[in-house]
Parts: C-alpha cells; structure tokens; sequence
C-alpha cells in the first residue's frame, strides 16, 4: 500500500538501510522504526529487502526481541552495505 504522505526517493532507501545499520549497533527510537515500517510500506524493493532481514533479526521494538548471535551484527551490517550500494 502505498503512502502518499511519504514520498521517498531512491536515496531514501539508502538512508533507511544505514538506518537499518545503525539499528544493529543500537536499538532504533520508536520515531526511526516508525519511519523504517512507514517506508517499507510505501516501497516494494526496501519491503522485500526488510522481510529478509526480518526473518533473522527482530529490528523493531515492538517485534519480540532475541539476542543477536556473536559477530552476528557484523555479517548483517555487511550485507545493508551492499543493499546500499547496489541500491
Ligand atoms: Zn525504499
């Protein structure tokens, strides 16, 4: 479903996987991870890109939290910096 009230550009997806990123080192604000839902719900690629990442880390507050495996974040935080990247 597409949110008119949330344009975005291509460089917004980018902003939003170092977003992503930075969720890896430190929990998102409830603000950020509001944004990060907003534009996924908006954009297909970035929607597709998060519900693979989801699959293996929880990256909202009011998803059910789990630890993160060691050197997990690190494998993760390589795979958005290609998503970006490539994006
Ligand atoms: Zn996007």
């Amino acid at each position: 479903m597409i949110d008119a009230t949330q344009p975005h550009a291509p460089g917004d997806c980018r902003a939003m996987f170092r977003q992503l990123s930075e969720y890896l080192d430190n929990e998102l604000d409830d603000v950020t991870c509001e944004h990060i839902r907003r534009h996924a719900d908006a954009c297909i690629p970035c929607k597709a890109c998060m519900e693979t990442l989801r699959r293996t880390v929880d990256f909202c507050k009011n998803s059910v939290s789990r630890p993160v495996p060691e050197g997990f974040s690190e494998r993760l935080k390589t795979v958005v910096q290609q998503l970006v990247e490539s994006g």
